[in-house]
């Protein structure tokens, strides 16, 4: 087991960054996750930190909506944060090759930052530090090696996976642990309504801003979607708030949706000109970043108001990246 590297100046100023999800994803690895995988993303995260119920989380996503991408920046994530105390991610998938190899790929890809380094061994486990995924065939064949999921269980392409197998050989591996179990799957129109309902829910909220109770939702849904073509609709849409509706610059002039739509003007004001932007540093979340980066690398605590201080680090145990002693002096789990 690699015992984890001392980090250069350069990696410390990035130390900051794991106290939240968005900002690694943005400053070190380059890649932003999109607000939908973020959502998603931090339910994880919640979970596998056990600062949420550590049970089951189902992700479903269309084809191409960055369900590989956000798995790879999670383990990656979550890898830096186990780096010193060290942990195992069970990932698997019905096939090694292709599915496994890529998932591979892609971590070693976004993990090889300038925080970590990611090592491969025996041709199916990356490590960073002492914390490390395990890449196991779920294919009814499969010989699958004893493993312990102490962080997270992730089963990929869940909707092809073979149930008995999971059952048998990766449910145990949570037994000592009570590590969550995760599923990404993709929905299809013709065996899943609900999903179907609930990627149209985020669809019309990016559109007009409004939230809908699940019942409402599966009225209006059923007024706009083509009938029997609502996976094509569920793509389409998709790729639109990701490539023309933007949140922030929405390409109205060549948004093929133009003439049905009201445009930018008739969002709610707060869906598109958020109010002044606060200066980063005099943000709550800039003080967890300073406290948690000093923690980690073993340095004096930044120097911060005392109600302003506490709030970041009840805000930190709370996400369970630190505990508090009995005089409150925060430590690493
Ligand atoms: S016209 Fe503009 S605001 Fe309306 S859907 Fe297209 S890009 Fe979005």
């Amino acid at each position: 087991m690699a015992p984890p590297r001392p980090l250069s100046a350069g990696a410390q100023r990035y130390l900051p960054c794991l106290a939240d999800l968005e900002r690694y994803s943005g400053r070190v690895v380059g890649l932003p996750l999109r607000p939908y995988q973020l959502e998603a993303g931090r339910a994880i995260v919640a979970a596998a930190l056990g600062r949420a119920p550590r049970d089951l989380i189902v992700v479903i996503m269309a084809r191409q909506a960055g369900k590989n991408e956000l798995s790879a920046q999670l383990e990656a994530y979550l890898l830096a944060l186990h780096c010193r105390r060290g942990g195992t991610i069970v990932k698997c998938a019905p096939t090694f090759h292709p599915q496994l190899y890529t998932s591979m790929q892609r971590l070693s890809d976004r993990g090889n930052n300038a925080l970590t380094t990611v090592r491969g061994r025996l041709g199916f486990v990356l490590e960073v530090g002492r914390a490390r995924v395990q890449f196991l065939s779920a294919a009814p064949g499969a010989q699958v090696v004893g493993a312990t999921a102490s962080i997270a269980l992730e089963v990929d392409e869940a909707q092809d996976c073979d149930e008995e197998k999971l059952t048998r050989d990766f449910y145990p591996m949570l037994a000592a642990t009570n590590a969550p179990r995760v599923y990404y799957g993709t929905a299809w129109a013709e065996t899943d309504p609900l999903q179907r309902a609930k990627q149209t829910a985020r669809a019309l909220e990016r559109r007009d801003g409004v939230r809908r109770g699940p019942r409402a939702l599966a009225r209006r849904a059923a007024e706009l979607l083509p009938e029997g073509r609502a996976a094509a609709w569920n793509q389409a849409m998709m790729e639109l708030g990701a490539t023309v509706c933007r949140p922030r610059r929405p390409a109205c002039d060549v948004c093929p949706v133009r003439p049905g739509c009201g445009g930018p003007d008739a969002l709610p004001a707060a869906a598109v000109r958020p109010g002044a932007r606060q200066r980063f540093e005099a943000t709550d979340r800039w003080a967890r970043g300073r406290l948690l980066a000093a923690l980690v690398a073993g340095d004096a605590p930044p120097e911060l108001a005392a109600e302003r201080r506490e709030r970041a680090l009840a805000g930190l145990e709370r996400d369970g990246l630190v505990l508090r002693g009995p005089g409150g002096e925060p430590r690493l789990p």
